[in-house]
């Protein structure tokens, strides 16, 4: 029996025409800017987020350090938040390969970081201090529930970036997720910042891939800094067809996937032992947390949900992140309720 998993929507298999769409890609040396599905991911991408141009990326942590690299110079500092996820998961990249100080304030719990906050992290000019060059967001908030970031809050902050000469970069790994959770367009949440990164990988079922958006000017820099990083490749175009797949077929249904993590939130809710985030699911990810009454831990919890097929993300010692995607429909979401149903009764 295939496992139902909802453990991330980095789980997502390839779609079966995004298999086919690979076989069939016409491809050339994407070093030499020659490969046709690669040129063409690009600009589609671009296109989408209403910025100059795009460039394919292998992933999307290698996306935040190409931008951030390319933005910045050693002994730069930039704000971001302290659950950002190029703060927490992504090998510290940014301190150990371009030199930049990384400067994090809280988090709130929305996803969102308190313009009072920027404003105070943001240096005076002050040989003491490393100069502030770049705040960076997250939408949606991957750690802050899949919370989505509205278009005024976005534009908020890059006014307030403009007033300060900073640059504004977006962490949108899924930003198609926000853009379905708030009935936006991705350009919209993207208009008000200079760079953005978004993941193929994710919800949007690609096997490979990101794409950075931004000027034309930034993109030739971040080119450069993906080749130093040796992420130029040559016949990607096999892997950018899939990405091309995403854009026009799996996007369009992103919300059903929201719709199907509405459901298993509210199928949960009607447990006992089972205490959801307030909010939960803001757009495909459902956070729990195991009541008093469970006396396993989600470790133990986790493990025998798989007995029963079922595989969840364990982020906490009582909490558990469900992520819904491509390849959960409504019978696995059934199927996971009654199974949390079989083993959390078993507990109490
Ligand atoms: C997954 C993720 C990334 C990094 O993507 P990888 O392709 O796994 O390197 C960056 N930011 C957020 C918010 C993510 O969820």
């Amino acid at each position: 029996m295939t496992p139902i998993d909802l453990r991330s929507d980095t789980v997502t298999l390839p779609t079966p025409e995004m298999r086919e769409a690979m076989a069939q890609a016409p491809v050339g040396d994407d070093v030499y800017g020659e490969d046709p599905s690669v040129n063409t991911l690009q600009a589609m991408a671009a296109t989408m987020l209403g910025k100059e141009a795009g460039l394919f990326v292998p992933s999307g942590t290698m996306g935040n350090l190409a931008s951030i690299l390319a933005h910045c110079t050693r002994g730069d500092e930039i704000i971001l938040g302290n659950l950002a996820h190029t703060f927490l998961y992504e090998a510290g990249g940014i301190a150990a390969l371009g030199g930049v100080h990384p400067h994090t304030i809280p988090n709130q719990p929305d996803g969102t970081l308190d313009p009072e906050d920027i404003r105070a992290a943001i240096r005076g000019d002050d040989a003491h201090f490393p100069p502030t060059r770049l705040i960076t967001l997250e939408n949606t908030h991957n750690r802050c529930g899949g919370a989505p970031l509205s278009v005024e809050y976005t534009r908020s902050i890059g006014e307030l970036a403009a007033e300060h000469g900073l640059i504004l970069h977006l962490d949108g790994a899924r930003i198609f997720n926000a853009a379905a959770a708030l009935g936006v367009s991705p350009a919209e949440l993207a208009a008000p910042v200079d760079s953005l990164t978004f993941c193929l990988s994710k919800g949007l079922c690609a096997p490979v891939g990101s794409v950075i958006c931004g000027s034309q000017e930034f993109i030739r820099k971040a080119h450069r800094i993906r080749k130093q990083l040796g992420g130029g490749m040559r016949q990607a175009g096999i892997l950018a067809a899939a990405g091309i797949v995403a854009l026009e077929k799996v996007v369009p249904r992103l919300a059903e996937d929201h719709q199907r993590a509405r459901n298993l939130a509210s199928g949960l809710a009607a447990l006992p032992g089972v205490v959801l985030d307030p909010g939960t699911p803001q757009s495909n990810m459902v956070y729990l947390t195991l009541g008093n009454g469970i006396t396993h831990d989600a470790r133990e919890v986790a493990g025998l949900l798989k007995e029963k097929g079922v595989l969840v993300g364990v982020t906490g010692k009582r909490r558990f992140r469900l992520v819904a995607h491509y390849w959960i429909d409504d019978k696995a979401v059934q199927q996971t309720v009654a199974a949390f149903e079989e083993v959390l009764q078993a507990q109490s």
